[in-house]
């Protein structure tokens, strides 16, 4: 098997290549394996589909193809759809121009240093911390929605697509755990970045050393100093976040504004 070019990025920036590959992934593999989707399972696909509508820092075929999803499943008066429905449509069998998404994946910040490793898990969390800010700076990007006001939807939102769908099933028990025991604490769309961002570190220690880490990537707190060096202090001699900084530094990591189309044909 030939090994991919290696593909240099800037791990300061977000790739456009990475967020459309993610969809793509979770569009046509993830959701896949549902042969025909019913009651809880579409409610909660069509809440997901409709933030990543309103929320993805993409480009517009991308965004116009989501939204033609998210108005279909509004609009379909079944309580049970078939899986091919929806991939047709994501396919765009009408061929309308200026609506696409890839059907492919190039991961570039998501690169593994074999195959096996990052990828869609990587980009997937990207994905979520986008959400979660692009919510915080466009709040009337919701309205209509039934999402406005509400600091948790996003995280809520996450969750249940996470425990319903996510192919990785011991991350999507972790993941609910943690929301279990802590999502209602939040109050803010900040505190909900800063939750989706402590939490986001609460698995890389856990996998610090696991099999799945790629010696590349090894797993550690982030933003690491050289990435935000106004996030840490040393506080008696211990590493402390100043989560000030650590919010104002997830703002513009996960903002539009950050996003590049290097490598995005
Ligand atoms: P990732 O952890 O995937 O991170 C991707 C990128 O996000 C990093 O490169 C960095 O730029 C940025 N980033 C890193 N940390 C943070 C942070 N704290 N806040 C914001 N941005 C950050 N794997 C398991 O084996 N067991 C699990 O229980 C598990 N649970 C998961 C739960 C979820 C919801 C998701 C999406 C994935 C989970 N995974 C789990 C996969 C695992 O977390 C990694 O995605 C995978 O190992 C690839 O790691 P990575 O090195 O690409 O970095």
């Amino acid at each position: 098997v030939a090994s991919p070019v290696w593909r240099e990025f800037d791990k300061s920036r977000l790739y456009t290549a990475d967020l459309e590959s993610a969809l793509h992934y979770l569009l046509r593999v993830e959701l896949a394996s549902h042969k025909s989707l019913a009651g809880e399972e579409l409610k909660t696909l069509k809440d997901f589909i409709s933030l990543v509508a309103k929320l993805f820092p993409g480009r517009p075929p991308v965004r116009k193809l989501l939204e033609m999803l998210q108005e279909w499943l509004a609009s379909l008066p079944l309580d049970r759809i078939p899986y091919d429905a929806v991939l047709d449509l994501v396919n765009n069998k009408m061929r309308i121009s200026g609506i696409f998404l890839t059907n492919q994946v190039k991961w570039v910040g998501c690169q593994g240093s074999r195959p096996e490793l990052r990828g869609y898990p990587c980009a997937l969390w990207k994905l979520l911390h986008t959400l979660t800010v692009e919510a915080g700076a466009r709040p009337d990007a919701l309205v209509g929605t039934g999402f406005e006001g509400n600091p948790q939807a996003v995280l809520q939102t996450m969750r249940r697509y996470i425990h319903t769908f996510f192919g990785c099933r011991e991350c999507a028990e972790h993941f609910e755990a943690m929301a279990r025991e802590s999502l209602d604490a939040v109050k803010t769309s900040d505190q909900a970045v800063l939750w989706l961002w402590r939490k986001h570190n609460v698995v890389n220690s856990r996998l610090a050393g696991h099999l799945s880490e790629d010696p590349s990537f090894p797993k550690a707190p982030w933003p690491s100093p050289d990435l935000c060096a106004a996030c840490h202090e040393e506080v008696k001699g211990v590493d402390t976040w100043q989560e000030g900084q650590v919010l104002a530094f997830l703002k513009w990591h996960y903002s539009r504004a950050n996003v590049l189309d290097t490598y995005s044909s």
